[in-house]
Order: structure tokens, then C-alpha cells, then sequence
């Protein structure tokens, strides 16, 4: 079972400088693709990802959580024009280089969100796009 980076994830890269393997990319282009992405084939499970994201964006694949409760405040970052996502966001990543990300929402504290699609998003860029034989 390999670890998933789900749209709570806001590209700061700190969990791609971790990954024994390599397998953390970030998406490209980054509208269509927002966040990191982890080849499912290649990941082995260590799990010294998850210990490094700030905004525990990262879980293994079985427990990737289709009820999410917010905390409120976090917020998800998705592909450009996904409905609702219309807040634009700055981080500084990692090297301290500034990020922007177009498309996001903030959530409410309480609020229940399906993560679970993350699981396929991430299996398909490697599988069928961009990341594909890289
Ligand atoms: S669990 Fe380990 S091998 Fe898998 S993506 Fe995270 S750091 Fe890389
Ligand atoms: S550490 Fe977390 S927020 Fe940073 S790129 Fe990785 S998954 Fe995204």
C-alpha cells in the first residue's frame, strides 16, 4: 500500500527532500496538476513523509479519509476552475521560494470532505499522465 498526498497538500515540497526513492514529484503544469504527487509503484512505505508535512496533507493509501473533518483554517488545492476554489494562496516553499496557488478553499471547522479521490490522482499521473515513464 503506498502513501497518498491528498488536496490538503499546498506544494511546499518539504516531503520530496525525505523520500528515499525519489517517488514525490511536484505536479506539472501546475494548474492542471496543484499539488505533490507520489508514485504509488514505487513508494515503499517508510512513511517519513507524513512526518514531514506541515499541513498533514500525506496518509498511507488505506487511510486516506473519505469523511475529513476540518479543523478549519486548513484549506485544499485543486486543479484550476474546480468549482468554489477560487482563493488564491501564498506559500513560501521549503528552498524559500514563493508559491502561488490559484485555486483553493479554506475550510470550515467541521466541515466533511471526501479525500479519496486523491488516491486515483495520484496513481494516474504516473500511470497516464505527466509523470508518466519518468
Ligand atoms: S512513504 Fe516513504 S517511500 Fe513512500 S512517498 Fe513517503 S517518503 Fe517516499
Ligand atoms: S510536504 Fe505536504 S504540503 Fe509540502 S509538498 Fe509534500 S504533501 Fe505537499
Amino acid at each position: 500500500m503506498p502513501h497518498v498526498i491528498t488536496s490538503l497538500c499546498m506544494r511546499e515540497g518539504s516531503c520530496a527532500t525525505v523520500c528515499p526513492v525519489d517517488c514525490i514529484v511536484p505536479g506539472n503544469p501546475q494548474d492542471q496538476y496543484p499539488t505533490y504527487y507520489i508514485d504509488p509503484e514505487t513508494c515503499i512505505d517508510c512513511g517519513a513523509c507524513v512526518f514531514e508535512c506541515p499541513y498533514s496533507a500525506i496518509f498511507p493509501k488505506e487511510d486516506v479519509p473519505s469523511s475529513y473533518t476540518a479543523k478549519g483554517g486548513e484549506r485544499i488545492s485543486m486543479p484550476l476552475g474546480t468549482k468554489d476554489c477560487n482563493e488564491t494562496f501564498e506559500v513560501v516553499d521549503h528552498a524559500g521560494n514563493p508559491i502561488q496557488l490559484k485555486s483553493t478553499r479554506t475550510l470550515a471547522a467541521g466541515e466533511i470532505l471526501d479525500l479519496t479521490p486523491a488516491i486515483e490522482a495520484n496513481a494516474a499521473y504516473f500511470a497516464s499522465g505527466p509523470g508518466y515513464g519518468k
